[in-house]
């Protein structure tokens, strides 16, 4: 038995919509696209949805349309996918990160604001903070707009895992608390488009940057052109550089199939985990702590190891774990901790919170069509492995 960390759920109904598309006019840039980005701006509650080709464009294009450049900063957690981050170098700005909350293992509110104090007293205050709902859980949002207001920075929601969450009873997506929200529909997400991300947002001069540099920077709209002379034809113009950063109508097609069963698969998520909370209990591990505020999209099930009551090392049970085919997962490898940003001068003990979560975390597998036979073997091999003293320690005790 092989059982993966993340896996999609298409039914027959999803091939039947991109077998549909297949066969129309449009196989890109056609109504799939539109049909996609309402499903999923009238669940999610944002007044503008852009589809884009994954969501690592969706935060560059973010980025771009809050004016990220050369000179500026952006802030995000250490514990999140290097695209988080990526996403600022790519506009030529320099990074920076705030330490985690223990509990939640999101960007803490109380360390943002002691580093904006001390920012302001350098002048070296961020343009955007970057807010990463990790494992779907939303991060303390009231908190970092307030600072925002206060500090004068920009908000970016990287809600990649946790499109379907809610805070505050409201779905994640309806930018109360940003500026802009993305989500990813990477097929280990919570809905799938093969590769595809969104951008929501309620300004509607962002969403109209955001869509021109989706496409080019182009614009075909006469209002926008910056030079006519009698008689040539501009059926287009270019005004600014951007990207081809558009999503397919195959893609758009499965992703609006797929989020009719939104609310559905989140449903399945909580299920699967709440089982996980209970087989647990007795097991040397610490389940993941649930916000009150929050109704988390559950992308990940992320346990910490509490490893002075385990013989074994961190490593020791994620190889162990993977040998026996529970392909187990570490989210995340602190991002300053990747070779690339290390030479950028970011060392070892800047997050020490993300630094000692990451020596103890182990993502099970979480998926729709997770079968309860299947998630009793990975809890029975979890239960066998942290039982079983090292072959170090069984030396030792030999003598
Ligand atoms: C998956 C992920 C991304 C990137 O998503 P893609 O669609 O693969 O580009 C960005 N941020 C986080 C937190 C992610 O988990």
């Amino acid at each position: 038995m092989v059982i993966p960390y993340g896996r999609q759920d298409i039914s027959a109904q999803d091939i039947q919509a991109v077998v549909d598309t297949l066969t129309s006019d449009w196989i890109t840039q056609g109504p799939a696209i539109s049909r996609f980005e309402d499903a999923i701006a009238s669940r999610c509650g944002g007044k503008h949805a852009i589809a884009v080709s994954n969501a690592t464009a969706a935060l560059h294009l973010s980025c771009l349309a809050l004016g990220v450049g050369p000179g500026d900063i952006v802030w995000t957690s250490p514990n999140t996918f290097v695209a988080s981050t990526n996403c600022a170098l790519y506009c030529g700005a320099t990074v920076d990160f705030v330490d985690i909350d223990p509990r939640t293992y999101n960007l803490c509110a109380e360390k943002l604001q002691a580093k904006l104090q001390s920012a302001q007293a350098q002048g070296r205050l961020p343009k955007v903070v970057i807010a990463v709902h990790f494992a779907g859980q939303s991060c303390d949002m009231r908190a970092i707009k307030d600072l925002a207001d206060q500090y004068d920075f920009r908000i970016i929601e990287d809600a990649s895992h946790a499109v379907g969450g809610k805070y505050l009873d409201e779905p994640i997506g309806n930018c109360r608390y940003s500026d802009v929200v993305i989500f990813s529909f990477h097929p280990v997400k919570i809905i799938t488009t093969a590769e595809g991300g969104m951008v929501l947002t309620r300004d509607d001069a962002l969403a109209k940057s955001v869509r021109q540099l989706r496409t080019h920077g182009i614009t075909s709209d006469p209002a926008d052109m910056v030079f006519r002379e009698p008689g040539e034809i501009w059926n287009y113009q270019q005004t600014e550089l951007g990207f081809n950063y558009r999503m397919t109508d195959i893609q758009a097609a499965l992703g609006a199939s797929q989020a009719q069963r939104l609310e559905e698969f989140v449903a399945r998520r909580h299920a699967i985990a709440r089982r996980y909370d209970e087989l647990l209990e007795k097991l040397p591990v610490i389940t993941p702590w649930q916000h009150p505020d929050s109704y988390s999209g559950f992308h990940l099930y992320v346990i910490r190891l509490d490893l002075t009551k385990i013989e074994r090392t961190h490593k020791q049970v994620y190889e162990a774990m993977r040998a026996v085919g529970v392909l187990v997962n570490i989210h995340y490898i602190p991002v300053y901790r990747q070779p690339y940003y290390e030479k950028m001068g970011f060392k070892k003990g800047y997050c020490p919170e993300a630094e000692q979560y990451y020596a103890e975390t182990l993502s099970l597998p979480l998926f729709p069509t997770l079968t309860a036979e299947e998630q009793d073997f990975v809890v029975d091999k979890l239960g066998d492995i942290l039982a079983i003293p090292s072959v170090a320690s069984q030396a030792s005790s030999d003598v």
